[in-house]
Formats: structure tokens, C-alpha cells, sequence
């Protein structure tokens, strides 16, 4: 069986931890979307890893794939290569040929725009990355051993964005891609056929998602959203596998909600009691270490995200920060122009979040916190699966049901 684990929020569910812990049972966890700017946090020998490029499995001693759906920094995946390695990590990594490639110029040009539109993006260059994709004239992963095509492809890109570059500049930087491709030539393969072989022959996949649901290209809270599909439709089309072979997806859900970044954000709260929920989750970017935006649990959208995902089972991630609240809050309908409504629209700039407010848990063998999970259950009509209490991977509980 394979699993596609994805967040249904707006990123940073806590699914690194997630992945981390059910990689041990899957031969091979592969990536089909985004790039560095996912920040995915592993709890490996004490040491706290961020990941931004490498499957979470990376620890777990698996094999892991960066599919052709992925846009890929090279010079900071080799960084983040040693990282692990260092810190012990014994998986081992396959890059696909046919991923994109993120340039000097498009973080230069991510910057820029994000100036004048103010998206809140994490700067990376993810956005012009997928820009050059969809006008087929990005750089492809096979072609990096070819440093004159690599300089001339940014040649036009500098053009065509009007950013002022160094003919110099940009060969130096071909040749410095040119050296991170050789270091990792051996890894470098046509991903897809080497993962169809590996299903056909029996070998298990955890599809790892990256950022979540509502920041979606197509039905997150757009503009404000990432380029990629973060949906696990995406786990088909970035790893060139057909859908079939997702057989089940696990969405990742947090007790509460943040965003990074600008964007509507219904259940958002401010002041005091945003900054004490902040505190307590260390609710910081693990990519940009920007605060981010805290509010209550909206389960309008994660109605939503289930429907478009296919998650029938949930892991239910840092629920021990809402310990000793004496109320909690969740959002379980909005209100849109004197309706009510249980869907959001395209457009959730104007609509209230109706709440209940539920008594709050100590810990998570109060009884009010069953029913916060019986709550969830309800209203998503998804089976709350795992609960996730703690960083360390002990702190997870699993409901057998
Ligand atoms: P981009 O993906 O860098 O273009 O940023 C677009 C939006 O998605 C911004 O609001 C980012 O803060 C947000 N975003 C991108 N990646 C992540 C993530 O891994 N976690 C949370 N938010 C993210
Ligand atoms: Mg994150």
C-alpha cells in the first residue's frame, strides 16, 4: 500500500514529524512538488534538522526521490546533503532529470515581484521557477553537465525579467551548478522509471507533500498560495505515476491554525492571545523564521481539503499547546452575506467563521479532548488516526479504529 501524506491546512502541520515516523514502514518516500521553500522539521538523535529540499525519510534510512515536479536548488540541496549526513542520516537520495531548476535569478526576481504584489513568499524563487517551466524555457536537472546552455538559458532569462546580470557572473554560477549535478551524478535518473519499476516489483511508497491544501495553485487562497500542486494529484504528475497507484492519503491537520505570509485567514486572532499561541507552538517559519499568523482550527477548510484530497484519516499534530486553555474555539461554518455556509468560496476574504467553542484539555486523555477529536471527526467526516503530542516521535498516539 501506498500513502500520499499531505497537509490540509496552509503548511507547517507538523507532517515532517509525521512522515518521519511512518517512513520506517514504506521502502521508499519520494517528493513531486516545491522546492526549498518547504521547511520540514525532524527530531533525529536529539538534534533538531530542518529539511527544505530532502524527503523527511532521509532519516529512516529510505531512499528517497526528488521527483520532476520539484523545482530544485542545487548548490543549497548539496548543502543540505552534508547537513544530513553529519548528523547521521543513512537514506540515500534520487534526483529526476527532469526537474526544474531555481537560479540566482529566480530568487532575485521572487524578491522583486514579492515587493510590488506582496504575496508574503518565502523568497526562494518558487514562483519564477514554475514561471519558466510553464514557458518552456526553464532548466532541466539533465541538462547541467552543459555549462555553456545553462549560462545561456539564464542569459535569456535575465532579459526577459530585465534584471541586470553579469555575463560572468552567470557562468560562474553555470559552473557552480555544473559541480553540485557532479557531485550528485550518480543520483541523478529518470525518477519515474525507476519508481514505476519499484512499484511494479512490489516496493511501498510514502508520497511526501509539501506546504498544504490552501496553498494549492488552484484551490487554495489564491493569489495567496504556493506555484505547485501540493494536492496529492500532484504525487501522479511530479513523480510520472499513474493516480492509481496513490492508494490512500493521510492529511495532516494541526489543533489550531497558522499561515505565513499574506492571505485571507477567517479564524485568525491578534494581540495577546495570538502571541501566547505563537509562543507556545513555536510558531515560527522553519524557512524564513518569520512569526507566523496563529487563529483557532478552521474546519471549514479542512472540510474542503478532505474533499479535494481523498484524505480519509487525519494525524491530529500539536494538540499538547492548547494544553491548559480553558476554552478552545473551532471554526466549524462561515458566514457569507447573511448565509451560512459549510464550503469555502473562491473567495474567503468576507466570510466569519461561526465557532463552537468547546471546553479545553489539560491533556490528551481529558475527556474534552475526545471530544474535540469526536468534533473533528464529525465535521470532516475523516477518522482521526494518529494524534501528535510533542516533538519527540514517542509522543505520537495511535487510535486503532
Ligand atoms: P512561495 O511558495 O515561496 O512562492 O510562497 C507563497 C506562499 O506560500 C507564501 O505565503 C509562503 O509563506 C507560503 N509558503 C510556501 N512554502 C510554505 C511552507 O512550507 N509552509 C508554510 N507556508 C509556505
Ligand atoms: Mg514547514
Amino acid at each position: 500500500m501506498n500513502l500520499a501524506v499531505i497537509g490540509l491546512q496552509f503548511g507547517d502541520e507538523g507532517k515532517g514529524k509525521i512522515v518521519d515516523y511512518l517512513s520506517e514502514s514504506f521502502d521508499i518516500v519520494a517528493r513531486y512538488s516545491g522546492g526549498s521553500n518547504a521547511g520540514h522539521t525532524v527530531i533525529y538523535n536529539g538534534n533538531k534538522i530542518h529539511l527544505h529540499l530532502i524527503p523527511s525519510g532521509i532519516f529512516q534510512g529510505k531512499k528517497c526521490v526528488l521527483g520532476s515536479g520539484m523545482v530544485i536548488d542545487m548548490v543549497q540541496l548539496m548543502e543540505e546533503w552534508s547537513e544530513v549526513k553529519e548528523y547521521g542520516a543513512s537514506g540515500d537520495i534520487l534526483i529526476s532529470t527532469r526537474a526544474h531548476i531555481v537560479t540566482s535569478l529566480h530568487k532575485k526576481m521572487d524578491a522583486l515581484e514579492d515587493k510590488k504584489r506582496n504575496i508574503g513568499t518565502t523568497k526562494r524563487g518558487i514562483g519564477p521557477a514554475y514561471e519558466t517551466k510553464m514557458k518552456r524555457i526553464g532548466i532541466r536537472v539533465h541538462e547541467l553537465f552543459d555549462t555553456d546552455k545553462v549560462a545561456k538559458k539564464m542569459r535569456i532569462m535575465a532579459e526577459m525579467w530585465n534584471i541586470d546580470a553579469d555575463a560572468k557572473e552567470i557562468q560562474r554560477e553555470a559552473e557552480e551548478i555544473y559541480y553540485a549535478a557532479k557531485y550528485f551524478k550518480s543520483n541523478i535518473v529518470d525518477t519515474e522509471i525507476w519508481l514505476n519499476r519499484a512499484i511494479d516489483d512490489g516496493k511501498t511508497v510514502l508520497f511526501e507533500g509539501s506546504q498544504g491544501a490552501m496553498l494549492d495553485i488552484d484551490f487554495g487562497t489564491y493569489p495567496y498560495v504556493t506555484s505547485a500542486v501540493t494536492l496529492p494529484g500532484g504525487a501522479s504528475t511530479g513523480l510520472g505515476i499513474p493516480p492509481r497507484f496513490v492508494h490512500r492519503v493521510l492529511g495532516v491537520i494541526k489543533a489550531y491554525s497558522t499561515r505565513v505570509g499574506e492571505g485571507p485567514f477567517p479564524t485568525e486572532i491578534h494581540g495577546e492571545d495570538a502571541e501566547k499561541l505563537r509562543d507556545a507552538g513555536g510558531e515560527y517559519g522553519a524557512t524564513t523564521g518569520r512569526p507566523r499568523r496563529v487563529g483557532w482550527l478552521d474546519l471549514v477548510l479542512v472540510r474542503y481539503s478532505v474533499m479535494l484530497s481523498g484524505a480519509d484519516e487525519l494525524a491530529l499534530t500539536k494538540v499538547d499547546v492548547l494544553n491548559g486553555y480553558d476554552k478552545v474555539r473551532v471554526a466549524v461554518a462561515y458566514e457569507k452575506g447573511g448565509k451560512k455556509i459549510l464550503y469555502p468560496p473562491a473567495n474567503i476574504e468576507n466570510c466569519k467563521p461561526v465557532y463552537v467553542e468547546m471546553n479545553g484539555w489539560s491533556d490528551i486523555t481529558d475527556d474534552a479532548f475526545r471530544q474535540f477529536v469526536e468534533l473533528i471527526e464529525r465535521e470532516t467526516k475523516a477518522k482521526v488516526k494518529m494524534v501528535s503530542y510533542g516533538r519527540e516521535r514517542e509522543k505520537t498516539m495511535l487510535f486503532k479504529k
